[in-house]
């Protein structure tokens, strides 16, 4: 095999357990290679509500200002705020440290622009480049770059969701929330984002704290029976969670039902479309078939990317198209910035359910139509990963897309996607019928097929 390049950024930018994988010294050294990058500043550098973030800050701040650029500290904010930030408080770039939904001990860097959108994918290969070439730039004593806090990050991000929703509209429904920000960095933002568009809100979680002690940063329908059980006590008109770093939002209805993504993008991509006939949608390959019913309806485009935030960002910068979202519940608005964001998918959310005037479950069963789904995952032995892929080639019937692995539409409401996973050693069986067994089938059939070719 040939040698493959060493690599640093995965799906979501850098992640490692920090003095277990990597230490300090290689924050340091990494964020050198960013400002070298970037060429200088100014940075604008935020960091989540993680335990190790703090330490993890202060070395970014210095690698960034040991490659010579200035940096202004956001301190702690949600991602979808520090990449605002960027965008438009006229910074070069930006760094966020996160490690997003992971469990309590990772940490991660993640790069942005300054369009405030992760940097493109060969952009991450150049910063490593720098990185393992040990070619970053180092500043002497004259040209050493600066510090000084940023106060303002959270309250340009909250002014900047609501410029783009009717918030007197919002404000006269007085909905009534239940918010469960699960003890991450939209405890700063998003109960105010609420308060500011009129909403009674009940908080559960909603205290930072990076052991995660409520319900992990993982927002699931299995973590979310609390937030479920709050919306239904307390007669609230709708619930939401956001994971560890609050560029994801998951809602529950008023009757206490866990929505998935693809059901609540759906939702706010057919009120957007309505606003916007003929606009774009952009959705990877693994979410519902739902998005192209809506989309049809309002005579609007899909289109589909390989699985991964930034691809779907990337695609809606190059379209213009207006929206985008995954099924994990990450929902991007080009009028704002196109990046996941739990504020600003929420403050749309409260924007269509006041429109609509019905209850969040009608709104969604008058709009999206239902599909049913199967999952399922298969460990492999790497080597044998282009073999179980020609085997899943060779089952694959009907029309075929190697858009992202192999989809595979069996008949006009049924597709399976086999997707070899980007970070773990494993297999992902994805399929999506009008019928559960229908779909349960398929991923059956396909897991057999990924089994027998791991042999
Ligand atoms: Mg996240």
């Amino acid at each position: 095999m040939a040698a493959v390049q060493q690599r640093l950024f995965g799906t979501n930018g850098v992640r490692f357990v920090p003095g277990v994988s990597h230490d300090l010294d290689f924050v340091i050294g990494l964020s050198e290679a960013v400002g070298t990058y970037f060429g200088g500043g100014p940075m604008i550098l935020g960091h989540d509500g993680r335990n190790s973030s703090p330490a993890l800050s202060n070395a970014a701040v210095s690698g960034l200002m040991s490659s010579g650029a200035d940096v202004a500290e956001a301190g702690l904010v949600p991602t979808p705020a520090l990449q605002l930030a960027a965008k438009s408080m006229g910074f070069k770039g930006g760094v966020m440290v996160t490690a997003s939904h992971n469990p309590p001990q990772y940490n991660g860097l993640k790069v942005v622009g300054p369009d405030g959108v992760e940097v493109p994918r060969l952009d991450e290969q150049r910063i490593e480049k720098v990185f393992f070439e040990r070619a970053q730039t180092r500043a002497d004593w004259k040209s050493v770059g600066a510090a000084r806090p940023e106060p303002s990050v959270v309250r340009n991000y909250i002014n900047g969701v609501i410029s783009h929703v009717n918030a007197k509209l919002v404000s006269g429904r007085r909905f009534t929330v239940v918010m469960d920000p699960g003890n991450g960095a939209q405890c700063v933002a998003a109960p105010y984002l609420a308060d500011a568009l009129g909403c009674k809100l009940i908080t559960i979680n909603s205290v930072v704290d990076g052991d995660f002690p409520g319900r992990g940063p993982e927002p699931t329908p299995d973590t979310l029976s609390e937030l479920a059980g709050a919306v239904r006590a307390s007669g609230a008109d709708l619930g939401v969670a956001y994971d560890g770093d609050g560029d994801r939002s998951i809602f529950c209805d008023e009757e206490g039902r866990v929505l998935w993504g693809d059901q609540t993008g759906c939702l706010i991509a057919d009120y957007v479309l309505e606003k916007r006939p003929g606009d774009t949608v952009v959705t990877s390959v693994s979410s519902s078939q739902a998005i192209e019913v809506v989309a049809k309806r309002r005579g609007a485009r899909v289109f589909r990317t390989r699985v991964g935030s930034v691809d779907i960002s990337r695609t809606m910068l190059e379209r213009r198209a207006v929206f985008g979202f995954e099924e994990n519940g990450g929902c991007m608005y080009l009028p704002h910035i196109p990046v996941r964001d739990g504020g600003m998918t929420t403050a749309l959310m409260l924007e269509c359910l006041a429109a609509r005037g019905v209850a969040f479950s009608k709104a969604i069963s008058f709009s999206v139509p239902k599909y049913y789904q199967a999952k399922a995952k298969v460990d492999i032995d790497r080597n044998r990963l282009e073999a179980i892929m020609k085997a899943v080639g060779r089952e694959a019937r009907g029309q075929v897309e190697r858009v992202d692995g192999v989809k595979a539409w069996t008949d006009e409401h049924s597709w399976v996607l086999v997707r070899p996973s980007g970070t773990e050693p494993l297999v992902r069986v994805f399929a999506e019928s009008d019928g559960q067994e229908r779909a349960e089938t398929l991923v059956k059939k396909f897991v057999k097929v990924v089994r027998s070719a791991s042999r």
